[in-house]
């Protein structure tokens, strides 16, 4: 297949276009939805990431019928029973900033000793009429507070195991040593450079 791979990315989230962009290189292009010029919100109402990341893909190829992904991701405490998990964008009430989701996860886990905590990310695939899953994950600990100002979500105060610093202290290369995205990126890559 000739390079690069044209893939519209199902998504309204310009920080993981810029991270996944960063991942893809010469690969694929990605396209955003701006970029494609579809407005649209995509409902995420399921109970999981793959059905969510799956409602996503079909969405955007019902709408456009190009190859396409998207991704649904989250944050997993296994103290809080894997809250946020799917609701990680909503945690604090359905139209949270970034900053209140942070503030309340940092309220529940005042009094926990246990801070592990694991990014998630399911990239739901839309290639020549098949539909393909890709998984990645990155584990690490949850800070007391704030550090760093780069990135998106609970970067801020997520560190991965391996690292000293957090995710919003690191630039966008180096925070793709580490994470979740970067590790469902590069098998949708190794998938779509073997086709
Ligand atoms: P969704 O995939 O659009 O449902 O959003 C996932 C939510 O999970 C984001 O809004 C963030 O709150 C959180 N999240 C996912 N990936 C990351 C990440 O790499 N850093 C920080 N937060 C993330």
């Amino acid at each position: 297949m000739q390079l690069p791979i044209p893939l519209l990315f199902a998504s309204n989230n310009l920080h993981k276009a810029e991270e996944i962009r960063s991942i893809a290189g010469l690969t694929c292009k990605i396209i955003t939805l701006r970029e494609a010029g579809i407005e649209i919100d995509i409902p995420e109402p399921h109970l999981s990431f793959h059905d969510n990341a799956l409602e996503k893909s079909r969405t955007i190829y019902q709408l456009t019928h190009k190859n396409c992904f998207s991704e649904d991701s989250g944050l997993e405490v296994p103290a809080l029973g894997g809250a946020p998990g799917v609701r990680s964008a909503r945690y604090a009430h359905e139209k949270a900033t970034d900053e209140e989701n942070i503030e309340k996860l940092l309220q529940e886990m005042k009094e926990l000793g246990d801070r592990t905590a694991y990014f998630k990310t399911i990239i739901s695939l839309q290639f020549e009429g098949g539909e393909f899953f890709f998984e990645g994950g990155c584990s690490g600990q949850i800070l007391l507070q704030k550090k760093g100002s780069a990135g998106f979500g609970y970067d801020p105060i997520f560190i991965p195991d391996g690292s000293t610093l957090s995710f919003a202290e690191m630039s966008s290369a180096e925070k793709n040593q580490f994470s979740h995205r970067e590790k469902a990126v590069r098998k949708m890559l190794s998938f779509l450079q073997s086709k």
